[in-house]
């Protein structure tokens, strides 16, 4: 699913300042694991040499990749753990006895998906009247109408169009319409010249033959076609904005009538596109990349109807490839999976399935979920420690020698509108008009996906809901939303190693202190500081406040960009510091203030050493321990180009060399690699 959901995900990703990209996944059951882990450490280096091996080490060491991941860390072990939670909550769903309309509806979706003999019987006869659509298209009209249909079934197409608030207005939610429409993760797969993007572009050339002769074309035309994609793509691509500008919200600021970018991209006939994509009427929308639709829009003219054609085939044929037979399974894992992460083997059926029951039916299975693992106490818990880190960022902000006055009154008055939701939403999203079969995976993801783009689609032209979540109560992640101005940590994260009910406090704050301080800190990162209490992009600070922090921000930029992300047999690939600075900024932030945090809690007194280590030293071990791993060159790759976050062993030994409690609680000496001699502090 990770592809048809790709409208949903790019549209989240607008809004939200994650946590943690998406988690790679255990092989085995689930199984306890560890807030602290001592056996995980390799005590043998100096924590002040390489913090990130001293902490993790042996876990390191003895956890390899397993064949069905492309990256394995402690993060991916709760995750996975999650898994056979919620496998369990699906199989009891299906069970003798009586179920809740929620219980049934998520145990047919699972049933369904696991199904594979009805879905092998049926071959490409779901796929057939999606395709058919596509072959009746005669006029340039026609297609527009034909993307408005498949976005309505959440199939990404040509550009992307989505609700989010009025950037200028955050009470208000309008319509948005953006670049979009290329297949690989990013723009640069497409325009880079270096021998390994040429390689990639060839795979995937061959990979999109394959898929179209899967569809039922003979192997000639299938390559003709394939040539054409990538043609089509391409020129998608070198009218997009590259990912590190479009970071800086002024890129995405254009509000437009409807009237104006028809008038500068008529061949999109977007009147009639809004006519028929379900979506409710409106007269002014944003439009993100304003050039991305004008230099399009030529190129709607110039390349022949026959060939958006085939491009639209591609895009259903690729679009509901997990939804149909094992052959198309396996080649878009081929391609996607183990050619473009390294994963050397499929996840087995029934993960994929309860990843796919929690991407169509999250808030349902979530509901489940919830009452099993969390309940009201959780949330009491959670809050309790986010009310001590909010306290900590007020001293943080007081004690700022570079911040005037009137600019540190509007960053208070920010910091106290933070909303903070934990665990899950006040209200559970109502399904019911939603029709699942146990025996149609196919149709049951199409309408369940219709389903949520009907429900975003409803969003346009009203007041901004604010209680609605972007990520559903298992995920382990958590989130800061710039427009929103709220931070939302769904229940899945707050279990250990994240937080453990018999932890002591200096691990618990090492922990999801860090991530509580983290997305706190997103409210006032480079690109969050942009916006006010209410949500709106609009500069609240004084001019020479805003110089001070570009300065600082730009240290921490070129640090991060120093640091090695991937080396192999391909060479070396630094780390794009301007494109990760916003989570840079977060971890540096977040690790002080839970520091800060913890600090008031205990008293900042030496402690009592637990395991050998006093509570400062086993607060950066927390920190350092959430994020082991081991990830494949391949994945190491792809996430240099398009994650926002750096790779564990950054986060790690970036984070602590900029840290002075870091210093002072390991001992560590000016010129030793773990003391930064430039050492970065935004906050
Ligand atoms: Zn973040």
């Amino acid at each position: 699913m990770l592809v048809r959901n790709l409208a949903v995900a790019l549209l989240m990703c607008v809004a939200v300042a994650c946590f943690a990209q998406t988690p790679g996944n255990s092989p085995g059951g689930p199984r306890q694991i560890p807030s602290f882990d001592v056996t995980a450490m390799d005590k043998a280096a100096d924590p002040c040499v390489d913090f990130y091996h001293y902490a993790c080490g042996s876990w390191i060491k003895n956890n390899p990749i397993p064949p069905d991941k492309s990256r394995w860390g402690r993060f991916d072990e709760l995750y996975e753990n999650n898994l056979y939670i919620l496998r369990d909550i699906l199989v009891q769903a299906q069970g003798p006895g009586k179920h809740s309309a929620s219980e049934k509806m998520v145990g047919d979706f699972y049933a369904a998906c696991m199904d594979e003999a009805s879905i092998e019987q049926k071959g490409t006869a779901p796929l057939a009247p999606e395709l058919e659509r596509i072959k009746d298209i005669k006029t340039k009209a026609d297609l527009i109408k034909v993307v408005a249909y498949m976005h309505e079934n959440a199939t990404p197409a040509l550009f992307a169009f989505f609700p989010q608030p009025d950037m200028h207005d955050s009470n208000q939610t309008i319509a948005y319409i953006d670049q979009g429409g290329i297949t690989l993760p990013d723009r640069d797969y497409y325009v880079k010249d270096d021998p390994k993007s040429v390689e990639t572009r060839q795979k995937y050339v061959e990979h999109v033959e394959k898929m179209f002769q899967l569809a039922g074309d003979k192997p000639d035309i299938a390559a003709m076609e394939a040539e054409t994609v990538l043609a089509i793509e391409t020129r998608l691509a070198q009218a997009s904005m590259d990912r590190t500008v479009r970071r800086d919200p002024k890129t995405r600021d254009h509000k437009m009538t409807v009237a104006e970018i028809s008038a500068a991209a008529p061949n999109f006939d977007l009147a009639v596109y809004l006519a028929s994509n379900g979506a409710p009427k409106f007269t002014t929308l944003n439009v993100g990349n304003p050039d991305f639709f004008k230099q399009v829009n030529s190129q709607l003219d110039s390349v022949p109807l026959a060939d958006w054609k085939t491009y639209l085939r591609w895009k259903a044929i690729t679009g509901h490839a997990q939804l149909l037979t094992k052959a198309f399974v396996e080649e878009d894992f081929l391609f996607n999976g183990k050619y473009m992460s390294g994963q050397q083997e499929m996840e087995p059926r029934w993960k994929r399935c309860v990843k796919a029951t929690d991407q169509n039916l999250g808030m349902a299975l979530g509901e489940l979920y919830v009452d099993k693992t969390f309940g009201p106490e959780g949330k009491e818990r959670t809050l309790k420690m986010v009310k001590a880190i909010e306290n900590a960022m007020q001293q943080d902000i007081g004690q700022l020698s570079w911040m005037s006055d009137t600019t540190k009154k509007q960053a208070y008055a920010k910091l106290n509108a933070i909303v903070n939701n934990i665990g899950y939403p006040d209200k559970w999203r109502d399904y019911s008009s939603v029709v699942i079969t146990s025996d149609d995976y196919f149709g049951n993801s199409v309408r369940a996906g219709s389903f949520e783009v009907k429900r975003q689609y409803n969003k346009i032209d009203k007041p901004t809901d604010r209680g609605d979540w972007n990520m559903t109560p298992p995920t382990v992640n958590a989130y800061y939303r710039p427009p929103m101005n709220d931070i939302n940590f769904p229940a899945g994260i707050l279990q250990p190693p994240f937080y453990g009910k018999l932890m002591d406090d200096a691990v618990n704050y090492g922990g999801i202190g860090v991530v509580i301080g983290h997305e706190l800190t997103h409210g006032f990162d480079d690109q969050g500081r942009k916006y006010d209490a209410q949500g709106n992009f609009q500069d609240w600070w004084a001019p020479e406040d805003g110089k001070e922090f570009e300065q600082r921000a730009d240290c921490t930029a070129k640090e991060y960009s120093s640091f090695v992300a991937v080396k192999d047999d391909k060479g070396e690939v630094k780390l794009n510091g301007k494109l990760t600075l916003g989570e840079n900024t977060a971890d540096n932030g977040g690790l002080k203030l839970a520091y800060m945090a913890l600090m008031n809690t205990i008293g900042h007194t030496a402690g009592k050493p637990i395991d050998g280590f006093t509570p400062a030293q086993r607060f950066f071990l927390a920190y350092g321990q959430i994020w082991c791993q081991n990830v494949t060159d391949q994945e190491a790759r792809k996430r240099v180009l398009t994650d926002p976050h750096s790779p564990g062993e950054w986060r790690v030994n970036g984070a602590v060399q900029n840290s002075a409690a870091f210093e002072q609680a390991f001992g560590c000496k000016a010129g030793q690699p773990m003391v930064s001699e430039n050492a970065c502090r935004v906050w």
